[in-house]
């Protein structure tokens, strides 16, 4: 396969009750294996953590784990690193903090419901309503372990850019809209009704998944039962609504007069080190809480007009953007040197060298994966990879850590071959292509005798 057809398809863009059941995605009791140790996944109740839990969870990842926390693009926290001597005192730690984590399947909520951005209805309420009626359908092995719910209050930042199995969202103060498989746009409106009727709605689609087959995802529902089941489908009374969109990074004000500030951790990850510092300089701002969102990012609510500002100024200071045109959101990097025995190099420290050296490489056309080494912890998805090796890098030009590499540079060659890839792209580029149309176009050969060229 030509490179320019590979990169076309592929490049671009995954009360306490602790112990998820179903253990197909990395929760505090069943953690994944990774190169860098065990990976625990867990989703605050509601989404919320206030500034003790978060600083809790922060030390419990330097002394559980390797110290780096981690948003995931769904709005999960990560804690990587872990030994299994160690994910039982990780488990009781947050316990302790008062960290509540619900069974799955997992619901996400916007991370700015009840915020003053003008929910029609309480989101989070309607989850306990409906964990509580429906426990033990939500409860059975025959669900699809990565079953995705959202609820959606229908206020101003939502979660219509997300996709989802099912799908609630409030369209006025009494009545939720109940859709399948898709994001706000592409999914399908099933039923619209009351919180009750809406519940009742959630169960029969539940069951319907159930009789389906084992662990099927709505997608997977043939159109004919759907149809059965719920008799109004196509009806023009589901005319079928979005949701708002979830909420860009920076300051936001609320209709109460308050301010959120969304942040970014720079390359997708924080150390426990730098989160704590950050936490402990807004303690006193009058933070109400923290919120952990979609895309990696979180929000810090509750701000006053004159200290939203500040906490930006902490931000900055501590590894976070509030730049949602920030290169950095574009690299992956892995822990590197310093925090991962297994790197061959500082990868933070690459990618700003990326960063400086070849910003035209990061138009957001394609993604870039800095790797310590083969194992590839950061990013098991294609992209532009440089993963560290014993004699210095292997460049992979849209695959994985792991595989075979296009190119191997010497250690100290390093900055220069960024330097060529910098000029291929600047010199090779036609008007309005896109980097990743560009080195697609100018293909493998030609992009490796660029970057062997002195
Ligand atoms: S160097 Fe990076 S990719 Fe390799 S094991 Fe460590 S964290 Fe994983």
């Amino acid at each position: 396969m030509a490179l320019g057809d590979h990169m076309d398809t592929d490049i671009t863009e995954g009360g306490t009750q602790p112990f998820a059941r179903r253990g197909a995605c990395p929760t505090l009791s069943q953690p994944m294996p990774t190169g860098d140790g065990l990976l625990a996944r867990l989703r605050p109740k509601a989404g919320i953590l206030d500034i003790d839990q978060f600083e809790s969870l922060a030390h419990a990842a330097a002394r559980y784990g390797n110290g780096l926390l981690e948003i995931t693009a769904r709005g999960s926290l990560q804690i990587r690193g872990l030994r299994q001597e160690t994910v039982d005192p990780l488990a009781i730690a947050i316990d302790a903090a008062g960290i509540v984590v619900l069974p799955n399947p997992v619901v996400e909520l916007p991370p700015l419901h009840g915020v003053g951005f003008g929910d029609l209805a309480d989101a989070a309420a309607m989850e306990l309503r409906l964990r509580e009626q429906l426990a033990e359908l939500l409860q059975s092995p025959g669900l699809a372990p990565k079953l995705a719910m959202i609820i959606d209050g229908g206020g101003r930042f939502g979660l219509a850019d997300v996709t989802a199995d099912i799908r609630l969202l409030a369209v006025s103060s009494r009545t939720w809209q109940v859709a399948i498989a898709g994001d706000g746009h592409s999914a399908r409106a099933i039923a619209i009704g009351t919180a009750e009727e809406t519940i009742l709605a959630v169960s029969e689609l539940l069951r319907l998944l159930l009789s389906s087959g084992w662990r099927k995802r709505c997608r997977e529902i043939p159109h004919a039962r759907l149809q059965e089941v719920f008799p109004s489908l196509g009806s023009a009374s589901l005319t079928g609504q979005p949701g708002g969109e979830t909420a860009r990074l920076g300051v936001h004000e609320g209709a109460d007069g308050t301010f959120v500030v969304g942040l970014r951790p720079r390359f997708g990850q924080m150390s426990a080190n730098d989160l704590t510092a950050f936490l402990a300089s807004v303690r006193a701002l009058g933070v109400k809480d923290i919120r952990p969102a979609p895309d990696r990012r979180f929000f810090v609510t509750g701000l006053g007009p004159d200290r939203a500002p500040i906490v930006l100024q902490h931000a900055h200071r501590h590894g976070l953007s509030s730049d949602s045109q920030d290169m950095s959101a574009q690299i992956s990097t892995c822990a590197g040197s310093g925090a991962c025995a297994s790197s061959f190099y500082a990868t933070k420290a690459m990618a700003e060298a990326v960063i400086d050296i070849c910003p035209d490489l990061l138009d957001g056309s394609l993604a870039v994966h800095l790797s310590g080494c083969a194992k590839g912890c950061a990013h098991p998805r294609p992209a532009l990879t440089l993963a560290g090796t014993a004699g210095g890098y292997n460049l992979v030009l849209n695959g994985l850590a792991s595989e075979a590499p296009d190119a191997q540079i010497a250690g100290s060659d390093i900055k220069s071959a960024i330097e060529r890839l910098a000029r291929l792209i600047k010199n090779e580029s036609q008007a309005g292509e896109s980097a990743r149309a560009c080195l697609g176009r100018l293909g493998k050969e030609n992009i490796t005798r660029a970057l062997r060229q002195e």
